[in-house]
């Protein structure tokens, strides 16, 4: 039998909607920007990005609380705490809350605080959280893992979407290769050629897709491009001080100049 069938364009010919709440809608005939830091921080860190989303029509805020950090001494997110507080500034000025669910242990205590979950790049293909996110009522973005094919990824979106949870939007965050001159290699081609098979919206994120700051717009303009429904991206009020990903991170000003750019040639596209 096929890999992957129900998240394929073979079984839906329309693209999928997906509802995030009832006042967003992320899919073929929409754009959607999700933006804040790589970490949550703090609460004065959390109001500030809240100021900056609203100011720019931003919808949705990401922020890790839980962060996969390739050393265990580095800062590994506020947990719970920090997710508290961050549904708290984020309800109150009706901004949408993304962020990363590590583990099956998590999905519960979390689930009330979230709007959308994201399954990071290193859990891509951890089923038993896939298995449990299918039974979850809230949609699920689900990365790309850095060395995943693309038929990978579709069957980690199918054990979601077969558990009975159809809210998926597909990530292409980047993958390994042997090219060291920067963090990962945006795979822009796997934009188009998700958008083709499947019938999920895809969202790219340039962040970690390119790792080094300066070249974050432009991977993100190519990207919006190659087909991406959104965008996620890593912003801070001062990237140097920031606690995980500065290196990738854009201040307000270079943010506001990408937002409004993207924008423009989504409409071109
Ligand atoms: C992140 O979004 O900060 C993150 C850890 O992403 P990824 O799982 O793609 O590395
Ligand atoms: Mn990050």
């Amino acid at each position: 039998s096929d890999p992957y069938k129900l998240v394929s364009k073979k079984w839906k010919l329309d693209y999928s909607d997906i509802n995030i709440g009832d006042d967003l809608v992320i899919g073929p005939d929409t754009f959607t920007m999700m933006a804040g830091p790589c970490s949550i921080e703090s609460e004065a860190q959390i109001e500030s990005t809240v100021d900056h989303l609203v100011k720019n029509n931003i919808p949705v805020m990401r922020g890790g609380v839980y962060k996969p950090r390739s050393s265990p001494y580095s800062f590994r997110g506020l947990g719970m705490d920090g997710l508290k507080l961050f549904a708290q500034y984020c309800r109150e000025r009706g901004i949408k809350i993304i962020t990363e669910v590590m583990m099956v242990e998590q999905v519960e205590e979390m689930h009330d605080y979230v709007d959308i979950f994201q399954v990071g790049a290193r859990n891509s293909q951890n089923f038993n959280l896939l298995d449990v996110l299918g039974g979850v009522d809230k949609p699920v973005l689900l990365k790309r893992g850095m060395s995943m094919t693309i038929p990978e990824l579709l069957q980690s979106a199918e054990y979601i979407f077969s558990n009975g949870n159809e809210k998926i939007i597909l990530c292409e965050r980047g993958i390994r290769t042997f090219e060291n001159s920067y963090r990962n290699t945006m795979d822009i081609n796997a934009i188009a050629i998700l958008k083709e098979r499947s019938h999920l919206p895809v969202i790219a994120d340039p962040s970690h897709g390119v790792g080094i700051r300066k070249y974050v717009d432009k991977v993100a303009k190519s990207a919006v491009m190659a087909g991406a429904d959104g965008v996620i991206m890593e912003v801070h009020e001062v990237p140097q001080q920031a606690f995980s990903d500065g290196q990738q991170t854009l201040d307000y000003v270079q943010a506001e100049q990408l937002y409004k750019q993207l924008r423009e040639l989504y409409q071109l596209r």
